[in-house]
């Protein structure tokens, strides 16, 4: 049986996440569930132990780190939970006596919130007093903490940090909705983790890459399933991994690899300028974030006049835009740009916020 064609009718999707992928990578990954690899067998119905699955694991593991350009002394694995999982696992794997957060944003804060059942948690700075639209900028980094942990970018609010913060500690990020968006000086982090749903494949799958002498700092008991060592040193298998997840992000991570980051980055810098530029000449438009701050994924603006939210939202779907509506924290608009949107879907949003007369 040939797979099933994608739909034909074109779907600008600016979804926030689960996000838009590369149709190359949906098309294979189709493909394998219908037959994996020549074995006549599905993806998802053969063992993770068969030398097939073992060579997706192995790549998979790979690439992350030759993309974001780290060497031998970094390690890469997908585990569950999402990267809500993670906010409990780096404390309890790390925080010895006290770590240090930058909070700006409901991931942030959930992330403070499950380091404290660890330890001692010093927020350094906070952007909570204007619901998050800025990203602060003075801030002191104790040196006596176990890590500073930050996030790159804040998906609900539309922020990103646009440099990364000088810090002595070991550096730890969520970047679950920005990573491999921009080239990054990558070797300045301890350990980076990114929910696989929001810009290199589907929901199922975190991954998490750290510097490995890092592993020697544990000290605490932790249960098998939460301590890192343990799916460090099985190399991603120390239980059954969600094998289709780290199918599909494979086929993400090859797609990014081959357009390689500073492509990336030109195409993602050209179609946040198309869209920043429309939402502030536009007079029934305005951005909610510090200008300086502004996500080049997560674009939120609202209108000038709240009564018009519905009726543009109307123009949206007419001209198959989807997964525009703000969240609920936010209201407005949120139009998400990750690393697979093209910029022609862009201009579509664009022309659509042009022509709109109320
Ligand atoms: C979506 C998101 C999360 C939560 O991810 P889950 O995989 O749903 O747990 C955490 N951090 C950031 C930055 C996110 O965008």
């Amino acid at each position: 049986m040939q797979p099933k064609l994608l739909p034909m009718t074109k779907v600008h999707n600016f979804s926030a996440g689960p996000g838009i992928l590369p149709q190359q990578a949906i098309e294979n990954s189709i493909s394998a569930l219908q037959n994996f690899m020549g074995t006549n067998l599905s993806l998802i119905e053969v063992s993770h132990r068969d030398k097939e699955f073992e060579s997706v694991m192995a790549e998979a593991r790979k690439l992350p780190l030759e993309i974001l350009g780290l060497g031998d002394d970094y390690d890469a694995i997908y585990l569950g939970g999402g990267a809500s999982l993670q906010f409990c696992m780096v404390p309890y794997n790390f925080l010895n006596t006290k770590a240090a957060y930058l909070k700006t944003g409901v991931w942030a804060a959930n992330a403070v919130k499950e380091a404290k059942f660890f330890g001692e948690t010093e927020v350094v700075a906070s952007s909570e007093d204007k619901n998050y639209t800025y990203i602060p900028k003075d801030f002191n980094i104790p040196m006596d903490a176990d890590y500073f942990h930050y996030t790159s970018n804040n998906t609900i609010y539309g922020t990103q940090m646009h440099s990364i913060p000088d810090s002595s500690l070991p550096l730890f990020c969520d970047m679950s909705s920005d990573i491999f968006s921009k080239q990054i000086d990558a070797k300045k982090f301890d350990l980076i983790y990114a929910g696989a749903q929001k810009n290199m494949g589907p929901a199922g799958a975190t991954l998490v890459i750290l510097k490995k002498e890092l592993l020697e700092k544990i000290t605490r008991k932790i249960p098998s399933m939460l301590d890192y060592r343990n799916h460090f040193s099985k190399e991603s298998m120390y239980n059954t991994p969600p094998v289709f997840a780290i199918y599909c992000s494979l086929q993400v991570l090859k797609w990014v690899k081959e357009m390689g980051l500073e492509k990336m980055e030109e195409r993602n810098k050209a179609k946040q300028e198309l869209l920043y530029a429309e939402i502030d000449r536009n007079e029934f438009f305005k951005g909610t974030t510090a200008r300086e701050d502004r996500s080049w994924m997560n674009a939120t603006f609202v209108m000038n006049d709240e009564a018009h939210t519905s009726d543009f939202l109307k123009l949206c779907k007419e001209a198959n835009i989807n997964g525009i509506k703000g969240h609920r924290s936010v209201g407005g608009f949120r139009a998400s740009m990750y690393n697979a949107l093209p910029i022609e879907s862009v201009q579509v949003l664009v022309d659509v916020m042009k022509n709109f007369k109320p």
